[in-house]
């Protein structure tokens, strides 16, 4: 790459004497197939026909990762602290019997699962807690301490990345595993929608913008692809947390993140939302014939309307 912005570089300067000199932003080397092996656990990257080669060691869990005949490597790309070997693999896709809505927010991840399965994940609450109290320590620093701030912070932060990655594959793996349909809203746009102005404040903001929504659901993505060949369900963020998801009138909030509504509902609104998103993505045929508990008993729905998907979900048991 670097080679032919050279040459178009020297063709321009034939025009232009004073045409800008290319220069590299991200120094990177993408090295393909045919330069280099994989013998035990040292990568082998050849540089020039004839020279001696570079051997980097590998870890056991990146040589473990080819042990399976089925992963296909491709080509690496080499940065300044990183080397990264793609792989590809053909999933054999599993068609779900069973579904998971999963609602995403600023003190949990609420899973609601169309078998009746209710789990909660609140490690999330300490990821934005620790960025909010990250950012306020940040904004105090004088001006003559900025360059001594950004790198204890710069330090902090990597390390505060790692952790927060983790924390949320360790969350994402478990979903995962159940090989189940997941089902998530579809978050694009979330850092507009909680701009200044809008009657947020800005706690608020900071801490909806220290969510990395976007990592989870990058892991929810390709994991879900990768290990069950089932691509995630995304719907439109629509009310789901605003409607009873018995009825589907408005909720009126109560103390405690818990909602009620007119029809009887009560319950968690994180949970409340990550059941409107189950019924949102699964359609009201599938519903019906999901597995249903013989001894759920009957919900206040069920005697208010007929309507196949609320007899549906006034029969999936909480607990
Ligand atoms: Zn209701």
């Amino acid at each position: 790459m670097a080679k032919s912005k050279i040459n178009d570089f020297r063709k321009t300067r034939k025009k232009n004497p004073n045409a800008k000199i290319p220069y590299y932003k991200k120094p990177y080397v993408t090295v393909d197939k045919q330069s280099y092996q994989i013998m035990g656990n040292t990568l082998i990257i050849g540089v020039r026909p004839g020279r001696p080669y570079v051997g980097i060691p590998l870890n056991d869990y990146t040589v473990s990762q080819f042990a399976d005949p089925h992963i296909k490597i491709g080509a690496i790309t080499i940065t300044r602290n990183t080397i990264s070997i793609s792989i590809s693999k053909e999933t054999q896709s599993i068609t779900p019997t069973e579904f998971v809505g999963i609602d995403t927010n600023l003190n949990n991840i609420s899973t609601v699962h169309s078998d009746g399965h209710v789990d909660v994940f609140s490690d999330v609450a300490k990821i934005t807690k620790i960025k909010q109290k990250y950012r306020k320590v940040k904004s105090h620093f004088r001006r003559n301490d900025v360059r001594i701030g950004k790198k204890i912070f710069q330090k902090y932060g990597t390390k505060q990345q790692h952790k927060t990655k983790q924390t949320l594959h360790n969350i994402s793996k478990k979903l995962v595993t159940q090989k189940k349909q997941l089902i998530l809203e579809d978050l694009k746009g979330i850092r507009k929608l909680y701009q200044k102005g809008n009657g947020q404040g800005t706690k608020y903001r900071s801490r909806l913008n220290g969510w990395p929504f976007y990592e989870f659901k990058r892991q929810l993505e390709y994991k879900s692809k990768w290990y069950n060949g089932i691509p995630v369900i995304k719907i439109k963020p629509n009310k789901t947390s605003s409607k009873c998801s018995i009825c589907g009138a408005k909720v009126i909030p109560e103390e405690n993140r818990q909602i009620r509504c007119h029809c009887g509902h009560r319950e968690d609104r994180d949970i409340n939302a990550a059941r409107n998103i189950l019924y949102k993505g699964v359609p009201v045929v599938q519903l019906r014939g999901l597995r249903l508990r013989p001894d759920a008993p009957q919900g206040e729905a069920m005697k208010q309307s007929k309507d196949a998907k609320q007899i549906v979900t006034s029969q999936i048991n909480l607990q």
